[in-house]
């Protein structure tokens, strides 16, 4: 399982952090950044919720 981010669209509202802070950290430059390259699949229902709740769609999950 892989998240992408759609730099473009990211726009640090932090939902992603809120749902799972050890995944998702928005930085000081306002962008989100992955906390972790390999992610545990018993993960998976909460990067899904961060990917639909995104209000951007800035998040894309493959695998
Ligand atoms: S919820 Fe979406 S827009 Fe907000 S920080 Fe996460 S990826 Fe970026």
């Amino acid at each position: 399982m892989r998240i992408n981010v759609d730099y473009d669209r990211c726009t640090g509202h932090g939902i992603c952090e809120s749902l799972a802070a050890d995944l998702f950290e928005v930085g000081g430059d306002g962008m989100v950044h992955l906390l972790s390259a390999g992610l545990p699949e018993d993960r998976r229902a909460v990067v899904e919720s961060a990917v639909a709740e995104c209000p951007t769609q800035a998040l894309s999950l493959d695998g």
